[in-house]
């Protein structure tokens, strides 16, 4: 339990616009909670609004998190939540955030309860964006059953589960090759699922690892777990595990009002620290522009942006 404040949240910053709160923060992963710890450690009142739906939920296993590697999500959530609400500055609402505005010198937060949570709308002087992406998968009929067990995106987070298995690569982007690439660190026994230039079909031939055209039809397997790719032309290629390349979609609709510059994948662009374009307003982890899309990396990410605030409200 953390020592009690000598004096009331917020007390030194007096000259501070009037708010419900210093800070709003908006998502509840690593790069919410690594952003709300630090800031409420700076003694500033903050409300975490989640919308509860963690990215990385269809996992049992989440790796290489020091001191955590193979935790369960669901479970490096409660103990980051847990040690959020240790602290009187923190308070933490499940609900989802339908509006972020401008209202003279704060920001209005609106956001709808879910799951228990209350409807919200409030006030406050600094916006943390840390609400994730959203993710597309290839439209295969089947897929979402082996997705976060036998089929994963993040090859960095899973390929060492899955080493040395025949494995598939699934995707519809012109990126797969360089997937591809990476995997084969991982297994001799790689089959590409989409598209690859011929230039790189060659080099990929060079690691072992064999481009297959003809469409995928869906993901197949049984109880025990995925026997293989059905093909639409009535073929099955056994594979046990594999990999998909997601399209990744931003989820910042509620930000719409405020015109904050975004990237060409509608990520919102931040300077070195997690300063947005818009004063006041910060983002962190997978809503900004990839660094890699990792636990750890969200975390720290949210921890740099709660020290250029701090700083920035002095
Ligand atoms: C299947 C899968 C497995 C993965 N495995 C690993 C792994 O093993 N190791 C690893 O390091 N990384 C892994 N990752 C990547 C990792 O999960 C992400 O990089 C990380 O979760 C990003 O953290 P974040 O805080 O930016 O976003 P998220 O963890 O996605 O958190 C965003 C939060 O914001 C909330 N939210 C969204 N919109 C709103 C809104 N409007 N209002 C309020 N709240 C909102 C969401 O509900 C969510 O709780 C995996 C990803 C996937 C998809």
């Amino acid at each position: 339990m953390p020592d009690a404040p000598a004096t009331p949240a917020d007390a030194v910053h007096p000259d501070a616009p009037a708010a419900d709160y210093s800070v709003v923060v908006i998502g509840a992963g690593p790069a919410g909670l690594g952003a709300a710890l630090n800031i409420v450690r700076a003694r500033h009142r903050t409300l975490v609004l989640d919308a509860n739906r963690p990215r990385n939920a269809a996992t049992l296993h989440s790796h290489g998190y020091p001191t955590r590697d193979g935790i369960s999500p669901l479970e490096l959530r409660r103990l980051g939540r847990a040690e959020l609400e240790q602290y009187p500055e923190a308070e933490f609402e499940n609900a989802r955030v339908t509006r972020v505005s401008r209202e003279g010198e704060v920001f209005r937060v609106e956001a709808q309860g879910i799951r228990g949570g209350a409807d919200r709308s409030v006030t406050a002087v600094s916006v943390v964006v840390t609400s994730g992406l959203v993710e597309r998968l290839p439209a295969l009929p089947t897929l979402r059953a082996f997705y976060g067990t036998a089929l994963h995106s993040c090859v960095m987070c899973d390929g060492y589960e899955e080493s040395g298995k025949p494995l598939a690569l699934i995707g519809e982007t012109d990126d797969l090759a360089e997937h591809a690439r990476l995997l084969s660190r991982w297994t001799d026994d790689l089959i590409v699922f989409g598209p690859v230039g011929e230039q790189d079909e060659r080099e990929l031939a060079g690691r072992g690892v064999r481009v297959e055209r003809r469409p995928v039809a869906d993901v197949v397997g049984d109880r025990s777990g995925m026997t293989g790719i059905l093909l639409e032309d009535g073929e099955t290629v056994p594979r046990t595990a594999g990999f998909v390349r997601p399209v990744y979609e931003p989820a910042l609709a509620y930000l719409d009002g405020l015109d904050a510059a975004v990237d060409d994948d509608g990520l919102l662009v931040v300077d070195g620290e997690g300063r947005t374009s818009v004063p006041g307003l910060y983002a962190a982890g997978d809503s900004t522009p990839p660094g890699p899309q990792q636990l750890i990396v969200a975390a720290g990410s949210g921890a740099k942006v709660a020290a250029a605030l701090v700083r920035d409200r002095l």
